[in-house]
């Protein structure tokens, strides 16, 4: 066949042919490819190639856990439902280390309803509130003006799950968890509610400053609520006890009068 192309020319096109990776010589005459009408089928895109390019990339929503923590509280009709929903609640971290949920101890319906800060390594253990060295101060305490978490008291903290280390709770923690607290106390139904310590003086009345709160009786959640001191700070300043009793004779005396 004869080429129109001088051999020097048509030895360097095969060159370049070569080095852009040509082995074979497929057909005698060539074919002018950019001539021929476009029939090549063309890759069909994917169809989640699609959407993804379609739609730009979406923030999954986040989670406010309060507002989680409100929703599920509402949500239950019974301290048994609420037990379940607080079980189920994943928001808080406290929940990962914790071996128990702490929910209450004592008699649901009673007149006084006790709220302590968060259990500790006993509590933690047993899934029970104040049975460790505190909770058995607290136990003599009621028992000197005639309480009894068997008979005549309802007892259970701001958190339910032990802190790591016993750390003070965080305001976030102490925040999403209000909201079953709240729905605790609406379904246990106490005549008084009695603050132990400054965490549950914050949970409650936004306040911390237990010495200046102590032994007032304020208003809160519906509810007459006597702040009073920690037992476990009463074990570690045992002189303050005498304050606490004053307290608990506060406390006596508004029983008599209800
Ligand atoms: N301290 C608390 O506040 N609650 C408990 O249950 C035990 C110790």
């Amino acid at each position: 066949m004869e080429s129109a192309l001088d051999p020097h020319a048509a030895l360097a096109l095969l060159e370049w042919q070569v080095e852009l990776g040509v082995t074979d010589a497929i057909g005698d005459t060539p074919v002018d490819r950019y001539a021929l009408p476009d029939t090549a089928p063309r890759p069909e895109r994917p169809v989640a190639a699609v959407a993804t390019q379609a739609v730009p990339p979406q923030k999954a929503p986040e989670t406010d856990p309060v507002q989680e923590a409100r929703k599920s509280a509402v949500r239950a009709a019974s301290l048994p439902a609420l037990r379940e929903a607080m079980a189920g609640f994943d928001h808080c971290e406290l929940k990962k280390g914790a071996r128990n949920l702490v929910f209450a101890d004592g008699i649901p319906g009673a007149r006084v309803m006790i709220i302590g800060e968060a259990p500790g390594r006993e509590e933690d253990r047993e899934g029970r509130p104040f049975v460790g060295r505190a909770g058995q101060l607290l136990d003599r305490m009621l028992a000197a003006i005639g309480l009894d978490r068997e008979q005549n008291v309802y007892i259970t903290n701001v958190l339910p799950w032990r802190p790591p280390q016993n750390r003070d709770p965080l305001p976030i923690e102490i925040a999403m968890m209000k909201p079953f607290l709240e729905r605790h106390v609406a379904l246990a139904q106490p005549q008084v509610l009695v603050l132990m310590g400054k965490i549950s003086c914050d949970a409650v009345l936004g306040r911390q400053s237990i010495t200046r709160l102590r032994g007032q009786w304020t208003q809160a959640m519906n509810l007459q609520v006597l702040p009073t001191f920690h037992p476990a700070y009463l074990l570690r300043q045992p002189h303050m006890k005498r304050l606490a009793w004053a307290d608990l004779l506060e406390l006596k005396a508004k029983l008599r009068e209800q």
